[in-house]
């Protein structure tokens, strides 16, 4: 039995078999080929496309009962691309005249196209991309023996072994089969990380070479509450782990019966605590955990998919079907917070040297305005069927702010005049995750009707570390008294003007942190929708004055160790808080 230790990312314990899931990027080989071989690698090559094809034709059929006529057009159009005879022609060409293996001419061909259309001025060819990019790698893996392997096809209960995992493949993922995720890379506040806790999937990242030592179908262990992770354990072990999962089942069971309970502390104030989601389908979630709304939908994950960026339509029955589902509760949904650490499929991480400060959120939407436009149609139409907020993720300053609300308001005058009818007077909101934003807040308080705090961003900003980077994981510290100096400051502004205060960063959803919030005067805490019962327990157990005092001596502490040390010995003595990491 081997015992690795990572970062505790979701809570929860998964025992299971191993799924290793590997580099999607196979080497390609090259080697040369006589003229006699020529016929027998076009040979392979017709064969791999027959393969390919009947691949895809199964997955429509299957997909067929669960998907929209438009969500399955891609695959339509990657089978027109299989027979396309010039593409064919083009392959069989080569073969006859360069002598090198298919693999070698497939490949060398497909990043001619694709660097021709990257550079193209018509949107719709640069979104063929992606498109030429999958169908190749669909054939090659048949060419090289490699089975495909798509998350989302996932036909057994597995725990997901893998060095990382774009936010694009876990949202695709077919959730109820992966009972636990383990793996090399990610922070914390990595997207995977906040998606395997919206899943409540237990995950431990961070783990640096499991996927060196773990193989294939080998019995695992992921223990998501002390961040580690047992390979191969013993009976014994495994046993122990069994009576552990089981009572944490019972915990969280207990804690549910909460739900029609207000957040509220003992005397008397009353604290909104809300959900995160990423996609629509989590809203049964929403009512299972009592939240009292929707803190934060982070739109973007309806635009990581492979079939490109939805339509004002799709966009518009994906807005209005969360806001049906919540009724008259509030559903803020971010604008696109794209880049980062969140790619389109197809955009390479590598354009960018620096992607967190690169071309993120509002930066990509004042820049592509035809993308914002759309989204802000959508999200006016969808108005009109619940109670909306929209949010501007990653401002940084006044400017940004103005430039933005200028667009909505443009958009506000089109819907007008075209007769489409939209809510009058909806929220609209500001993310503090910047730290000259969150120094100007009062600046931002004047322009808005809210702020939300995005701790996942405004820590790794104000330490300058990595969200995402296991190597640097010590140093993202939201108990810095850097960080906890700005939350307090953003808060004192907000109340200043006499708007709200909220946090949606992973911060909020911490049983750690919740004192010192309370303490802090934050008004509303948003987080994966699992983890509102322990925090709504903390918050009923608990008086403002004792978190007012609480504040008041971590604010004097120089160190984030120190508070650290301290809060936790409060939390687990005072209020039984289980601590995990
Ligand atoms: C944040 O930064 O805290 C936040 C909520 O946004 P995201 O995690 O999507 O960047
Ligand atoms: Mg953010």
């Amino acid at each position: 039995m081997d015992e690795l230790v990572g970062i505790s990312a979701s809570p929860g314990i998964a025992i299971g078999t191993a799924f290793l899931y590997l580099d999607d990027n196979p080497r390609v080989p090259r080697y040369s080929v006589s003229r006699e071989d020529v016929s027998r690698e076009s040979r392979r090559f017709h064969e791999a496309i027959g393969k390919a094809r009947s691949e895809i034709q199964q997955l429509k059929e299957r997909q067929n009962t669960t998907h929209s006529a438009d969500q399955l057009q891609f695959l339509d159009s990657h089978l027109l691309m299989l027979s396309d005879a010039e593409f064919v022609e083009s392959i069989d060409r080569k073969l006859a005249t360069e002598y090198l293996n298919v693999e070698w001419v497939l490949f060398s061909t497909m990043k001619g196209l694709i660097a021709k259309l990257d550079g193209a001025e018509d949107s719709y060819l640069r979104e063929r991309v992606a498109d030429i990019h999958d169908v190749s790698k669909r054939v090659l893996n048949h060419l090289m023996l490699r089975e495909r392997i798509s998350l989302a096809d996932l036909q057994q209960e597995v725990v997901l072994v893998t060095h990382d995992l774009l936010p694009s493949d876990a949202v695709s993922m077919n959730k109820h089969m992966v009972k636990g995720i383990a793996m090399d890379a990610g922070g914390r506040t990595s997207h995977t990380a906040i998606l395997a806790r919206s899943f409540e999937i237990p995950a431990v990242l961070g783990l640096s070479n499991i996927t060196r030592q773990a193989s294939l179908g080998d019995r695992i262990i992921v223990d998501g509450n002390r961040g580690k992770v047992l390979l191969r354990p013993d009976r014994k072990t495994e046993k122990r782990y069994l009576l552990v999962q089981q009572e944490w089942r019972k915990r969280e069971v207990r804690l549910m019966g909460l739900n029609e309970l207000p957040a509220e502390t003992r005397d008397g104030k009353l604290i909104s605590l809300k959900a995160n989601i990423e996609v629509s389908e989590e809203v049964d979630s929403i009512a299972a955990h009592g939240a009292d709304g929707i803190g934060l939908y982070r739109s973007e994950f309806l635009f990581l998919r492979a079939e490109g960026a939805p339509s004002e339509e799709e966009q518009y029955r994906a807005y209005r079907s969360v806001l049906e589902a919540l009724g008259e509760k509030p559903v803020t949904i971010r604008t696109l917070d794209i880049g980062g650490d969140k790619f389109l499929p197809g955009e390479s991480e590598n354009r960018e040297r620096n992607p967190i400060l690169g071309w993120r959120a509002v930066r990509f939407c004042l820049s592509h305005p035809r993308v914002f436009i759309t989204q802000l149609r959508a999200l006016l139409r969808a108005s009109v069927h619940g109670n909306l907020r929209i949010m501007f993720p990653m401002i940084s300053g006044i400017e940004e702010l103005n430039q933005v609300t200028a667009v909505l308001e443009q958009v506000e005058a089109e819907l007008r005049e075209e007769g489409v009818p939209f809510r009058e007077g909806i929220p609209v909101g500001t993310m503090i995750e910047i730290p000259s934003a969150a120094l100007t807040s009062d600046i931002l308080a004047k322009k808005s009707d809210f702020f939300s705090i995005g701790t996942n961003d405004l820590i790794q900003y104000t330490i300058a570390v990595d969200r995402g980077n296991e190597r640097i994981a010590y140093l993202y510290e939201p108990f810095h008294p850097g960080v906890l100096r700005l939350v307090k400051t953003v808060i004192e502004n907000a109340h200043a003007v006499g708007i709200s205060a909220g946090m949606c960063g992973e911060m909020a959803g911490d049983p750690l942190a919740t004192l010192i919030l309370l303490g802090l005067g934050l008004d509303e805490f948003s987080m994966s929708a699992s983890g509102i019962p322990e925090i709504k327990r903390i918050i009923r157990s608990v008086s403002m004055s004792e978190a007012e005092e609480l504040v008041g001596t971590v604010l004097e502490m120089k160190s984030f160790q120190e508070v650290d040390s301290f809060v936790r010995n409060v939390m687990e003595k005072r209020f039984d808080v289980q601590i995990y990491s």
